[in-house]
């Protein structure tokens, strides 16, 4: 089992099979993002030996992330084989609903069914101006699809100050008819742009007291190591959520942690690379040696997500999409 000296277990990995994308998110990355050589991403046998290895050491759940995943090719093959992988014992998505719909009857008999899916608006010129891509209508017609196909859908809102605060309640609405989950992420400063920021406009508190104006919210119970704290609204078929992404309540339960697209490990957000797992993989063929040093990685985090900002030597400017968000 994975633990850290904070006697935290780390069952989840949150893994980036692309560091490309079809949008350029103003909040996430420049509109002239580079991407790596194809060369250096890790490859389907690289990807199922590593996961293999993870499972080994107690990962039960993976989330695959990017970029933009589907923009992976021969991604469905990949997920195929992810699900057979003994261990593991969900597979989830996130995406930004461009190029998903078609893929969607495939993911649910692959029994991934967990999609969170990324839509910051629901106005279409807004969208153009927050992706810079035009995109709107297939988002949403991907959604539309998602809860067709019975999908447990959360949608991911990142709140930004002067570009959507306006829509709180528009997206809190969304949970009257639908059975789905709306989660506002509070913004994060990993947008590949170089700025940090010292605080944030709009913190969750903010956020739900904005919400709290339309809706009276009711607390329900949030999942073990749940990022978000949720709430559901009298009459509503779905809830929502707020996600202290940048005020960090959540660490002391942080089960979690991120493998980017070229193999380097993250055992915390905010913190640096602690690992490149690809070139160990690279290097030596011996799994035992990959699965100690991924447990000396997780062993060494730090406490919260302020100790390892404290500790970042790089500026806090990596987009999200390298990451892995
Ligand atoms: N392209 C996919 C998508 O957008 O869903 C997956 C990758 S994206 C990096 C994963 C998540 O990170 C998205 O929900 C996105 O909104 C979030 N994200 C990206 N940059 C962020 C930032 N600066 N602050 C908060 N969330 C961010
Ligand atoms: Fe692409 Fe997702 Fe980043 Fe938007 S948030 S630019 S969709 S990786």
């Amino acid at each position: 089992m994975f633990t850290d000296a904070h006697h935290r277990i780390v069952d989840y990995v949150r893994l980036s099979v692309t560091d490309r994308c079809n949008l350029r998110c103003t909040y996430c990355m420049p509109e002239d993002m580079r991407f790596v050589h194809k060369k250096e991403l890790l490859t389907d046998n690289e990807i199922i030996s590593l996961l293999e290895t993870l499972a080994a050491g107690g990962i039960t759940k993976v989330r695959i992330t990017g970029g933009e995943p589907f923009l992976r090719p021969g991604l469905l093959s990949l997920l195929k084989k992810i699900t057979g992988i003994p261990g593991i014992q969900e597979v989830a998505i996130t995406t930004n609903g461009v190029l998903t719909q078609p893929h969607i009857p495939a993911l649910q008999q692959l029994g991934i069914t967990n999609i969170n899916l990324s839509l910051d608006t629901l106005q279409a010129d807004r969208f153009f101006r927050i992706t810079r891509r035009d995109r709107f209508s297939t988002v949403m017609q991907t959604l539309e699809n998602l809860l067709q196909y019975n999908m447990q859908v959360k949608i991911n809102v990142v709140v930004m100050e002067d570009v959507n605060t306006d829509e709180l309640t528009a997206f809190a609405e969304l949970t009257r008819a639908n059975a789905l989950s709306v989660r506002f992420i509070e913004e994060m400063p990993f947008n590949g742009q170089g700025h940090t920021f010292s605080g944030i406009a709009w913190n969750y508190h903010k956020i739900l007291d904005t919400i709290r104006t339309a809706y009276a919210l009711q607390k329900i119970p949030d999942a073990p190591h749940s990022t978000s704290l949720n709430y559901s609204i009298r009459g509503h078929k779905g809830n929502v959520g707020v996600i202290p992404a940048y005020s960090r309540t959540f660490c002391g339960t942080c089960n979690r942690i991120r493998i980017s697209a070229t193999g380097s490990i993250k055992t915390c957000l905010y913190g640096n690379n602690v690992l490149n797992i690809r070139d160990l993989m690279r290097d030596n063929e011996d799994p035992s040696l990959w699965l100690h040093a991924i447990q000396s990685a997780i062993h060494g985090r730090f406490a919260d997500g302020f100790e390892a900002a404290q500790h970042h030597t790089a500026r806090n400017m990596e987009s999200m999409s390298v990451i892995g968000g």
